[in-house]
């Protein structure tokens, strides 16, 4: 007779992040999905994280989760995500958060971002967020997804709220910057969002994996 399958109470998922505004995001996001037991590495004080070598985001996704997972010994998901403008040959990229230097702040990034774009009419100025999620275990790499968002870098900052290149850019079809915006709304149509809900919906099959691991 095949054997019930009974899926644990709880998972413990840890998002390979010290970046408490994608921490809390992430965690948001997840909210929904009573299941999981959500963690990161701000619960890990004494982990290394690899560095960033990777020339794309998947690359650094992938390799991010794989080792975070075999060294915690728990289930992982890590992203990578950054800022594409392709009237500017798709930098920042995974360049996004030093962009303006290896010790650059938001502000500096922001500030050469708008310096390297100042002779783009607006019509020029499309841009597209990019997140790339690895899912891994401890025993390896389980699933990557993707998730673009895409939009309009203004020509001055405009909003307080958010991260990174949040003041510049604006979602088509949205007249606020991801600045302006409130974090419930921008978490609901962001490329991490987008990147997550793929991820999610393959769970079951995850989830099975996990009782048999
Ligand atoms: P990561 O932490 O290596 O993925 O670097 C991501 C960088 O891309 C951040 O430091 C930001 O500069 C930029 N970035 C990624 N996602 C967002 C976002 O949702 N809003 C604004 N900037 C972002």
């Amino acid at each position: 007779m095949k054997k019930e399958y009974t899926p644990p109470a709880m998972i413990e998922l840890v998002i390979a992040s010290t970046n408490v505004h994608k921490i809390r995001e992430f965690k948001a996001m997840l909210k929904a999905n009573t299941r999981f037991d959500v963690r990161s590495l701000r619960d890990f004080p004494d982990y290394v994280p690899l560095p960033e070598a990777g020339g794309t985001f998947e690359e650094n996704a992938v390799s991010k989760a794989v080792h975070a997972a075999a060294t915690l010994k728990r289930w992982v998901i890590a992203d990578d995500s950054g800022l594409i403008v392709p009237n500017l040959g798709g930098a920042p990229g995974v360049y996004s958060a030093r962009f303006a230097g290896n010790d650059a702040t938001d502000v500096d990034n922001r500030k050469k971002l708008l310096e390297k774009m100042h002779h783009l009419l607006d019509e020029d100025r499309h841009a597209y967020f990019e997140c790339c999620i690895a899912l891994a275990s401890p025993s390896g790499i389980k699933k990557c997804v993707r998730g673009i968002c895409e939009g309009t870098l203004l020509v001055a900052e405009k909003g307080g709220g958010g991260f990174g290149y949040d003041p510049l850019f604006i979602k088509h079809g949205y007249n606020k910057t991801f600045a302006e915006l409130e974090e419930a709304t921008k978490n609901r149509i962001s490329h991490r969002r987008k990147a997550l809900d793929k991820l999610v919906s393959s769970l079951e099959s995850i989830l099975e994996e996990i009782c048999t691991f």
